[in-house]
């Protein structure tokens, strides 16, 4: 652990993967963020609302939308609009980046994601968030 639990910042982690979400869960818990989680597009809105948190990792592909247009909706709710969204794809094309940007997107990572890149990005992001600064 590098700190109290949560006292990074909290992290929505919209995953449909068990297995991943899991992973990602306990490494950014270690790495001292709260973790909230959701496995879909609906549930990602929901907690985003209820939540709020500082940063949303979204993978791109859920069960029920595509993560580029939960992020658009997201956006176009002035609750979630100034969350920064990292968007995760096992499709490293560059036009999925361009796609990922042009939704609303702070950042793109592609799987299998680095984990230090992905902890060396998280706060480079959250700082990006819109009305921080
Ligand atoms: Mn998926």
């Amino acid at each position: 652990m590098t700190g109290a639990a949560g006292a990074r910042g909290r992290i929505l982690l919209v995953e449909d993967n068990d297995t991943i979400r899991a992973a990602f869960a306990v490494l950014l818990e270690e790495s001292g963020y709260e973790v909230v989680q959701a496995e879909d597009g609906a549930g990602a809105i929901e907690v985003a609302r209820d939540a709020l948190p500082h940063l949303i990792l979204m993978d791109l592909g859920l069960p029920d939308a595509s993560g580029l247009d939960v992020t658009r909706s997201l956006k176009s709710d002035p609750a979630t609009a100034p969350i920064p969204v990292i968007a995760i794809t096992g499709r490293a094309l560059e036009t999925d980046q361009a796609a990922c940007m042009a939704a609303g997107c702070a950042g793109y990572l592609a799987k299998p994601v680095d984990t230090q890149q992905l902890l060396s990005a998280i706060p480079e992001y959250m700082g990006t968030r819109a009305d921080r600064e």
